[in-house]
């Protein structure tokens, strides 16, 4: 079901008041697994509100209407509906109850005209009960369209949209997402490994989001029970992971779990312990690991060498070895990773020496990173490129190879702890 809301107020549209029914009602029709598809809003004006009808009528199944169900003059949706469904306004019997509690407190000459439309409905709608005002909703079928009207102010819309509204809408479908995260491939690498998927996508759907450095899809599809979606996932999920490129690149599931909190979920389980020396990062994966709960258990301490006199001095890494080789090289990252760990006694060290940029170092470009890694079985140095980025996400990219290092070796167990 397409829905659509449109929002009527020239308040909206002077900016004099937030737009907030609308973001309201889309969360909750989500709940109910009906898509928006559009947002509009409309001033309180007949000939635009009728334009707009022609439109919604043309592209959606439900339009539901906001605002202007009042008794002033400006408040015409009702009517302005009507009119262009071709239907009369009749007085609805407990809407017309209400008022006449309301006004039977009150003076005669309170009760005006213009009060009494609050109690009318559309010919042939079902009424939508107002709890908390006087204005009375409604819900009418014309031609295969659903048209909704509620009143603007959100105390009395919102009882009327859970109490009234949601119970007519709902079928019994449920909204469910999996969202499966990915580092070492690109966005538009993923897309078009799975050009065929997306394409062919109605049910699950299938949408990809990029961060730097990292992508994640979100399967997303409507059911009545949780196991029928579940079922609908897997099946998805298996033809994404059928290829093997994507599936290796696949470290994780759901909305929170980054490469960060994997790599240290698995340091804590197995409790091991890991440094860092730094150099092109300047500390920037210690104070990743730092922002995490409960790092003491595994992080004891590290050291940022940005200078070659520092690499040499605070690591013990003879000056000559390092003048020998390069700062960016695959020695200086396996000696980096090495005598951190030794100087901490750590079981794992990791080290980040490379070319952040703008300038070029010892003939690599900007994007060049070493990392190395190191425990008491092994060390290695792994050559890393983030060529054409930034020197921020040069930074940031390197930092999450080198929590994905971690994390493989971790899973490769044999490899080097
Ligand atoms: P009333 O009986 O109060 O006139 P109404 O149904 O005619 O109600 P409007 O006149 O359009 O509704 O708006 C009344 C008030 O409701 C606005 O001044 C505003 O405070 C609030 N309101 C209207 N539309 C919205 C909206 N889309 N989002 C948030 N608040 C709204
Ligand atoms: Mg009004």
């Amino acid at each position: 079901m397409k829905a659509e809301i449109i929002a009527v107020g020239t308040e909206i549209l002077t900016g004099q008041i937030v737009n907030t029914n609308a973001q309201f009602l889309s969360e909750k029709l989500a709940g109910i697994g009906v898509d928006v598809y559009f947002q509009t809003a409309v001033g309180d004006n007949e000939q635009r509100l009728l334009s707009v009808l022609e439109i919604a009528q043309k592209r959606s199944d439900l339009v539901i209407l906001t605002g202007g169900l009042g008794p002033t003059e400006d408040d015409l949706t009702k009517q302005t509906l009507a009119r262009f469904l071709g239907r009369d306004l009749v007085f609805e019997a407990s809407a017309v109850e209400k008022l006449d509690a309301f006004f039977a407190e009150r003076p005669p000459s309170a009760r005006t005209p213009n009060n009494e439309r609050q109690a009318q409905i559309i010919a042939g709608s079902t009424p939508l009960q107002n709890h908390t005002g006087l204005a009375v909703g409604g819900l009418i079928q014309v031609e295969g369209v659903t048209y909704v009207v509620l009143p603007g102010p959100p105390s009395e819309l919102k009882p009327m949209v859970v109490k009234e509204l949601l119970p007519l809408l709902d079928q019994g479908e449920q909204l469910y997402s999996r969202v499966l995260r990915f580092f070492g491939i690109g966005e538009s690498r993923l897309v078009t490994i799975l050009a065929d998927l997306i394409d062919q996508q109605t049910d699950p759907t299938l949408a990809p989001y990029a961060k730097v450095g990292e992508v994640t899809l979100r399967l997303s599809t409507k059911s009545k029970t949780h196991a029928l979606a579940q079922e609908k996932l897997n099946q998805l999920e298996q033809k994404i992971l059928a290829n093997e490129e994507v599936a290796a690149c696949l470290y994780g599931y759901g909305e929170e779990n980054s490469l960060l909190q994997v790599t240290v979920e698995l340091l804590k389980e197995r409790k091991l312990t890991i440094t860092a020396a730094e150099s092109l990062t300047a500390g920037l994966f210690q104070a990743n690991l730092a922002d995490q709960a409960g790092i003491s258990q595994i992080f004891k301490g590290g050291f940022v060498t940005y200078s070659l006199e520092e690499k040499s001095k605070m690591l013990g890494i003879p000056k000559e070895d390092l003048e020998k080789h390069g700062v960016v090289s695959a020695f200086t990252a396996e000696k980096m990773a090495e005598q951190a760990r030794k100087l901490t006694d750590s079981t794992l060290g990791v080290s980040l020496t490379g070319v952040a940029g703008p300038d070029s170092l010892e003939g690599h470009p900007p994007g060049t990173v070493f990392i190395g890694l190191s425990s008491s079985k092994a060390r290695q140095a792994y050559l890393v490129s983030a060529r054409g980025r930034s020197r921020q996400d040069i930074r940031q990219i390197a930092v999450l190879h080198a929590l994905n290092l971690v994390r493989k070796t971790l899973l490769n167990a044999d490899d080097l702890v």
